[in-house]
């Protein structure tokens, strides 16, 4: 039906390229481009003999020119930006001069300041729509599936949501002291900020990791819980009728915990560079080279994540509360693509979001979060590629 450019080959692209070739019928082509060729290539190897025809191609994505040269040369229908939130704003303006729609699963950070929000990537919100080109943003699944959810509640189960608590747990164990599931690099960088929530109409600011909770998730059991700050808490407050709070919470093991607060009393974690040996480094990238490849820990991650959403509103004047969220096992994941569940949650939204702008089921010219489209398909793209969700409406809350 088309085809795709996948920039980036890390540990969720390595998901989304695998998901791709499974959905045949709809990627019939994809190239595979990214700073490093050979493991663009070494996964192509992998994937041979499938029904999607697979090209690669090295780009630097920090680069306008040699983006849109490629995407001029490949001529796909969609890109799907899986490199770093860096590359962001390149990758959007190589897709407006070639004109091609644009997916990606983080929004836009530079990186020389930790500042997560999207008012970079929503100033292109008229040209795109100019060009007739819709980009969608945080296709992944926080954001991602956590906005579907958002906007499949509001959907079908509410007249207004006031509350939204968005409990994202990994209880999967890797063996390791300290391993992070994806780009070390991004992880610390999320994780070691300022938490924040929304709450009626404005951001209440924490202390990294000041709130704690402790719930008792399904299928897995109670496990300590984080307020964080969350790219998805700042679209949904806009996009979701009748907002008065949403926080984000995330399980972290006490081991996680212990050694990320000694490497950032010693300067590990800084993103300011510092003089070594006559040249500069940034102590955080450092720290990157050291830590373990996030798309080795498959083998070796046992248990589950369980991310989801629980909400309270109003349905016909009455209170209503409704939990939707999906569980997930390392080791069935790693089965049958090689990668841990945290890469596999991301990888699998990331293909379906390309997949509704492929096939035209999403249109919607302009640069909209995912929260923004009908969730129906999305849904039932969910149960059918691997990340099938459940629902309660009698669910324990978080206070
Ligand atoms: P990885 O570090 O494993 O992969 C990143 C890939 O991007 C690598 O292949 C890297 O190349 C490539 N890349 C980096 N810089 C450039 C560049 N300048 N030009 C071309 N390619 C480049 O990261 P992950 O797979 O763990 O994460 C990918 C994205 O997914 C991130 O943006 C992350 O924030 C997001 N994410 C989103 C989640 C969600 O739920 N929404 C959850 C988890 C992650 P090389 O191999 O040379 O290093």
């Amino acid at each position: 039906m088309g085809k795709a450019l996948i920039i980036g080959c890390g540990g969720v692209a390595s998901v989304a390229i695998h998901k791709c070739c499974q959905n045949s019928g709809v990627f019939e082509e994809i190239c595979i481009a990214s700073r490093t060729k050979s493991k663009c290539d070494a996964l192509k190897e992998k994937l041979s003999g499938g029904k999607t025809k697979i090209t690669t191609a090295q780009v630097d994505a920090n680069s306008v020119d040699e983006l849109t040269a490629l995407i001029n040369q490949v001529k796909p229908d969609v890109v799907l930006n899986l490199a770093l939130p860096y590359q962001d704003l390149t990758i959007m303006e190589a897709c407006l001069a070639a004109k091609v729609n644009y997916v990606d699963t983080a929004n836009y950070e530079p990186e020389d300041t930790a500042k997560f929000e999207y008012s970079w990537q929503w100033a292109y919100r008229k040209k795109f729509e100019d060009a007739g080109i819709t980009a969608l943003l945080g296709s992944g699944f926080d954001p991602g599936v956590t906005g579907v959810f958002s906007a499949y509640a509001q959907k079908h189960y509410f007249d207004e949501i006031n509350y939204i608590d968005i409990l994202d747990c990994n209880a999967g164990d890797h063996g390791y002291p300290f391993a992070t599931n994806f780009n070390p690099e991004i992880n610390i960088r999320e994780v070691s900020a300022k938490g924040s929530y929304w709450e009626d109409g404005h951001w209440v600011e924490t202390e990294p990791m000041e709130i704690k909770r402790v719930y008792n998730f399904p299928e897995i059991g109670d496990k300590d819980m984080y307020l964080l700050h969350h790219e998805e808490l700042e679209s949904l407050a806009l996009n979701i009728k009748g907002i008065k709070r949403i926080r984000f919470f995330m399980t972290f093991g006490q081991s996680y915990l212990t050694h990320l607060k000694c490497l950032e009393d010693v300067g590990m974690t800084s993103i300011e560079p510092i003089e070594f040996q006559g040249q500069q480094i940034v102590p955080l990238q450092f720290l990157k080279a050291v830590l373990p490849d996030p798309s080795s820990l498959g083998p070796r991650t046992k248990g589950k994540t369980n991310i989801g959403c629980i909400f309270q509103g109003k349905k016909d004047g009455k209170d209503k509360t409704y939990y939707v969220y999906n569980v997930c096992d390392h080791q069935e994941c790693y089965k049958e693509v090689g990668s841990q569940a945290v890469a596999y949650t991301t990888g699998v939204p990331a293909m379906i979001g390309a997949m509704m702008l492929m096939t035209g089921v999403w249109n919607k010219p302009g640069v909209h979060n995912i929260e923004e489209f009908d969730p129906d398909p999305f849904m039932d793209a969910l149960n059918k590629w691997g990340l099938p969700w459940k629902e309660s409406f009698s669910p324990e809350l978080v206070d």
